[in-house]
């Protein structure tokens, strides 16, 4: 039985791997003065109801939406995946490390925190340079629901393109980033949402991304409250696509506070 505590939410960013605006691309949406048009890669904040502010990836942006936010403080860090989208801002964890003083916690599956160690070698190594120069993480691997605080995490296993990789469900809301399929079994973890981010990157079709109607077909099929859509590529002006979206589902945009009861 999951843990019912309630949860606010900070979207720290919106975008597909490439950002909105991309370097070089004069679009009408990498042009737009809608500040809602502006997307750094794709991560959230969680806040619990005691206190705890759990991050989940670590984007190339990273350093930039913590400043722009003001996050001080982040006692956990989610891995859904390893693309270089989500992961790249690893290093960043010295400042929290600092801050907090304390080594940081690092949750994600096997796969995933492998390429963790991988790429990010020089954490790891038996001779890294001491004091300030290394993040001090604490890798955990995910193997079902699990606690941080009072706070149940579920897990949701979610298709992209071949790989399977992890949404994460907080009581009655859900984050289900990089995904163009959800198995029944996962279906059946996402009843009962007030609140769900699911992927829709473009209108075209994608090998590895829900578009924004199959994201649509599967909101509508998992029925949660109200929906919010992310990893957004510039196809997707903000206003427009928005004005055409059913009642209850909306485009996210960077910065958005979103509080689940
Ligand atoms: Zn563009
Ligand atoms: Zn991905
Ligand atoms: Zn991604």
């Amino acid at each position: 039985m999951l843990h019912s505590t309630s949860v606010r939410v900070r979207f720290l960013g919106t975008g597909t791997s490439h950002g909105v605006p991309m370097i070089g691309c004069d679009c009408a949406v990498c042009r737009s003065t809608d500040t809602r048009d502006n997307r750094s890669r794709p991560s959230i904040v969680v806040e619990t109801d005691d206190g705890m502010s759990v991050l989940v990836d670590t984007t190339p942006d990273l350093r930039t939406q913590a400043l722009r936010h003001d996050v001080r403080r982040i006692d956990a860090i989610l891995f859904t995946h390893a693309h270089a989208d989500h992961l790249m801002g690893l290093d960043e964890v010295r400042r929290y490390n600092w801050l907090a003083r304390q080594p940081m916690p690092v949750f994600g599956d096997a796969a995933t925190l492998r390429e963790v160690r991988r790429t990010f070698a020089y954490i790891f190594a038996a001779d890294a340079p001491a004091g300030g120069g290394v993040p001090d993480v604490r890798l955990f691997p995910i193997a079902g629901e699990f606690c941080l605080g009072r706070q149940t995490i579920q897990p949701i296993p979610i298709r992209h393109g071949h790989w399977t990789i992890l949404g994460f469900r907080f009581g009655r809301f859900a984050y289900l980033t990089d995904c163009n399929g959800i198995p029944d079994s996962s279906i059946a973890l996402l009843q009962g949402l007030d609140c769900l981010v699911l992927d829709a990157l473009r209108r075209r079709p994608h090998p590895t991304h829900f578009t924004i109607d199959e994201a649509v077909q599967m909101a509508t099929r998992i029925g949660a409250g109200r929906t919010y859509f992310t990893h957004i590529a510039h196809d997707l002006p903000h206003a427009e696509t928005c004005a055409g979206l059913p009642a209850g589902m909306t485009l996210a945009h960077d910065g958005l506070l979103v509080e689940v009861a």
